[in-house]
């Protein structure tokens, strides 16, 4: 198995080396160099045959150039002989006897021998008789006893019929010398043309070598002559030992030589046994054929020397080829091996960003076969890295999760469901059986192929579990939050039958802020759980209770009327009003509750929870600690805030005296001497169509719309440019709203009006209630201070009647506390009241504080407070808030309702 595994491996790693670029440019680099190669042997070839051909024709023409002069030679040799056979036949009588004596004789002789004498060349004649015997010779007289008889040349003429005169040309050796020569042999005839007799002219042969030697021949070029019938004549370079020999019988390829025209060849030589170009011409009127031989390698001198540069060229190409391949070859094996490091490099990162993704990824080709497995997939459903292997089929990665029971369903199941997933793409989730919960991401590809991730989101699901918790329930008490309340509330409604009854009680604890405020962050938050926890119990059954936020509760109960309703609200009442244990000590906590019932006061829910709202307000405005069911006046009350603040905003725009506000001046009197220290400056609103309308009224609407600051601070403006007429150092109290106190650079503005206005800072009070203070105590004790810095005095408005936190008095430097009027007027009445009284001058004088009693309208209640130790007052009993012109003419007439105390 792993054999044919590596197997494979090498036949796809060739197949590629093959395919590969490099193995291109190689295999086209040794085709060049063979190409080259091969051509350069072809033109070698081509010039060897063309070099050997040219030589052969060269050899050709001087053989046919030597035969036609050899032809020449001997034609004029045969018209010699013909002549003097003439002469001879001439100068001889006919009979045979006497023709026989005559040639014998001197005057033959003598007539042989003038004639070769003219020739001027080394030359013999000769003239035999008819058997054969030498009758005259040129060279001598008497000739030697010779006899032709033997003769081939002789038997020839003797034996030839007709009457052919032509000459015969032999080959013969001298008996006496040795030596060779050419014979020229033509027939005497008698008178009848019968043979009488052989004229014979000798031919030297060296005067055949001599003319052979004299053509200028290449080096190892041969020319010779031979007999038509074989036999060397002459040769140059000349080889006497072989003259005579015939070499026809012994070379039988070169028999074309003595039996054609002409002739060319290649062969090896008979003589030296090298290769010859051998060219052969028969002379055309005499056996004789001419050869002209050349050695091979003379004929291929040029070629050789052609060759060889041809060589060196060839060999110089296939070098600087082969370099270039080589340094081709070379870059691209580099550029190769960079590309597959980076393309390693690729794939290390890929993988190791696939396994590193948070998902587990599965890549599978078109034959559903694995490609890819990150680690994270593995991890996922505990498989094993070994047995999850590239190329394995889907059906058996299934079989694997089978075994580890990691598959939520059957194989089989699993196997089509996964397919048709991979087919339409797609999301679905599955749990495992340790309760993960896994998300699956099906994306088909173009090829086939599919990508799968898996991606653990159990975390994810806990969390959005967590989110949804917060998002839906107070963290404190754990009960549904505002959001959920909402939601709840009207599936509520939308599953109300036409004669059912909702009511949706919302409830605001009365006290929550103080409790925040004098026991801590902490103490507060125990009493929302406990009030949270009470509520729930008290509203057993009740299918919403809701913490909506802050201190505000809601309850959703089913009820048929308002009075089936009363039990349970009291239960309600009841346990918000139960004290709770902090630190040991009891704290109490009351609450105010709004009531909107559905289908009475309101369809929607909407209009129900704002119908609630305003049965809350309407409960806090009665005075707290008690419930206020909707009704529809309370819609109008807020519409008519609703157009009181439309016409505030008017009036600012307009100017608030244009609008008809104006400031009225309550006078303040020391008890003690009777005198006016000052006046409270009380805003009048004198409205156009609604008459005079109380600021108990229209500060909340001006606190709510956000027009208080301008008006507060006309307000200011006017009261000190009116105090700063005044006679003597009265001072002004001005009232400050909350919001006013609140808004930035407030500190600067009560300073810009001061430098304007010309007032003393010590003439102007500032009258600011307790929900100044619960506000942001830091923030309000540095503003308090800074006040102070100013020189202006501080006063603490309707002190008792709020959340009356002594803490306050200890945290915050005021100048003089104001007891609120209902106090005043009541302690003559209620022994609580006047207990309260006094605690708060008690208090006020224990830190040197001056106290200024309102709403005093008796002179009962004065003479009580004065006696009591109140510094001051202020009430109906001395002067209502008036005009600054009433107020003037008050104070400069006696005061009619304070007589000094002696
Ligand atoms: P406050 O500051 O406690 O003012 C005293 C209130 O008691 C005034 O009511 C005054 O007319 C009334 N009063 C004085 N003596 C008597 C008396 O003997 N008997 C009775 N029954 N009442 C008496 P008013 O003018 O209706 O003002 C109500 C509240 O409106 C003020 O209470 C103050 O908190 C607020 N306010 C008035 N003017 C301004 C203002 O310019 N700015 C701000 N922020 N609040 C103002
Ligand atoms: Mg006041
Ligand atoms: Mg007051």
């Amino acid at each position: 198995m792993q054999l044919l595994r590596l197997g494979r491996a090498l036949h796809r790693q060739f197949l590629a080396v093959l395919t590969s670029p490099i193995a291109l440019v190689g295999v086209t680099g040794l085709a060049i160099v063979i190409a080259v190669l091969v051509g350069a042997q072809a033109i070698s070839r081509d010039a060897r045959e063309r070099a050997l051909e040219s030589a052969s024709q060269r050899l050709q023409n001087t053989a046919a150039l030597v035969a036609r002069h050899l032809d020449q030679q001997l034609a004029d040799v045969a018209a010699d002989q013909a002549d003097l056979r003439e002469r001879l036949r001439n100068s001889l009588p006919e009979d045979d006897d006497a023709w026989r004596h005559e040639a014998a004789a001197f005057r033959t002789h003598d007539l042989l021998r003038s004639k070769a004498a003219w020739l001027r060349v080394d030359t013999e004649y000769g003239v035999f008789g008819s058997d054969g015997t030498m009758l005259a010779v040129s060279s001598r007289h008497p000739p030697l006893p010779i006899t032709a008889r033997d003769r081939l040349y002789f038997k020839t003429l003797r034996d030839r019929p007709g009457a052919d005169d032509s000459p015969v040309i032999d080959l013969v050796q001298s008996p006496i010398t040795g030596r060779w020569f050419l014979i020229s042999a033509v027939p005497l005839r008698r008178g009848d043309g019968s043979f009488r007799g052989v004229l014979t002219r000798r031919i030297d042969l060296e005067g055949v070598g001599d003319f052979l030697s004299s053509l200028t021949l290449p080096d190892g070029s041969a020319v010779a002559v031979h007999l038509a019938r074989g036999g060397l004549v002459a040769r140059h370079p000349a080889l006497p030992h072989l003259v005579g020999q015939s070499l026809r019988e012994r070379m039988p390829d070169l028999e074309p030589v003595y039996t054609r025209t002409s002739f060319s060849t290649r062969s090896t030589s008979a003589l030296d046994g090298r290769e010859r170009l051998l060219a052969s011409h028969a002379l055309s009127r005499f056996p004789l054929v001419v050869t002209v031989t050349d050695k091979v390698e003379t004929a291929l001198g040029q070629w050789t020397s052609l060759t060889e540069a041809l060589t060196r060229g060839a060999i110089a190409a296939v070098v600087t080829l082969s370099l270039v391949f080589v340094l081709v070859i070379r870059l691209l094996l580099r550029r190769f091996r960079a590309g597959a490091e980076r393309l390693a490099e690729e794939r290390n990162r890929f993988a190791r960003a696939v396994n590193n993704m948070d998902q587990g990824l599965l890549l599978f080709d078109c034959d559903e076969r694995l490609i890819i497995c990150s680690d994270r997939y593995l991890q996922i459903y505990g498989l094993d890295r070994d047995r999850i292997r590239p190329g394995m089929s889907l059906r058996a990665l299934l079989e694997e999760r089978a075994a580890n029971g990691s598959l939520p369903h059957g194989v089989d199941d699993y196997y089509a469901l996964s397919r048709q997933a991979a087919r339409r793409g797609g999301r679905s989730t599955t749990t495992t059986g340790d309760g993960r919960v896994i998300r699956i991401d099906n994306n088909p590809l173009p090829d086939g192929g599919w990508v799968v991730t898996h991606t653990d989101i159990t975390e994810q699901q806990n969390q959005h579990h967590a989110i949804e918790q917060l998002a839906h329930f107070d963290q404190l008490t754990g009960l549904p939050n505002r959001t959920l309340f909402r939601q709840r509330a009207e599936e509520l409604l939308a599953a109300l039958e036409p004669e059912q009854r909702l009511a949706v009680v919302y409830i605001d604890l009365d006290e929550f802020k103080a409790v925040n405020d004098t026991l801590g962050h902490r103490a507060g938050d125990a009493l929302l759980v406990h009030v949270g926890g009470r509520l729930r119990a008290a509203a057993a059954g009740a299918p919403l209770v809701a913490r909506l936020g802050g201190d505000e509760f809601a309850v959703v109960l089913p009820c048929a009327s308002r009075e089936e309703l009363a039990p349970v609200l009291a239960r309600l009442h009841e346990a918000l009003r139960t004290p709770f244990d902090w630190a040991g000590s009891p704290v109490t906590s009351d609450a105010s509750l709004g009531i909107a019932i559905a289908r009475e006061d309101g369809d929607d829910l909407e209009t129900l929870l704002s119908n609630a709202d305003l049965a809350l307000y309407a409960a806090k405005a009665a005075g707290r600690h008690g419930h206020c069911f909707y009704d529809p006046q309370m819609s109008a009350a807020a519409a008519l805030r609703h157009a009181l603040e439309t016409e505030l905003r008017v009036a600012r725009l307009i100017g608030f005296a244009e609008a008809g506000f104006a400031v009225h001046y309550q006078p303040v009197a020391d008890l003690g001497s009777g005198r006016i220290t000052g006046c409270e400056a009380l805003l009048r609103w004198r409205h156009p169509s609604r008459g005079t309308i109380s600021p108990a009224e229209f500060i909340p609407a001006a606190e709510h719309c956000g027009v208080i600051g301008a008006l507060g601070h006309w307000v200011l403006e006017t009261a000190c440019r009116t105090a700063a007429q005044w006679p003597g150092a009265l001072r002004i109290a001005v009232n400050m709203s909350p919001t006013q106190i609140a808004e930035e650079g407030i500190v600067a503005r009560i300073g810009e009006v001061l430098a304007a206005t010309g007032l003393p800072p010590e003439r102007l009070e500032l009258e600011i209630t307790e929900a100044v203070l619960v506000r942001d105590t830091h923030r309000t004790a540095e503003l308090l201070a800074e006040l102070r810095l100013l020189g202006i005095h501080l006063v603490l408005d309707d002190f008792g009647t709020g959340y009356s936190s002594l803490s306050y008095l200890h945290q915050f430097d005021f100048d003089k506390i104001k007891i609120d009027r209902s106090f005043v007027q009541q302690m003559t009445q209620s022994p609580a009241s006047l207990a309260i009284v006094q605690s708060i001058i008690g208090l006020a004088a224990a830190r040197q504080l001056r106290t200024t009693a309102e709403g005093i309208e008796t002179e009962a209640q004065r003479d009580l407070l004065r006696a009591l130790g109140c510094t001051e007052m202020q009430g109906y009993l001395l002067s209502p808030a008036v005009p600054d012109a009433a107020l003037r003419l008050l104070l400069a007439g006696p005061s009619p309702a304070l007589p000094a105390v002696a």
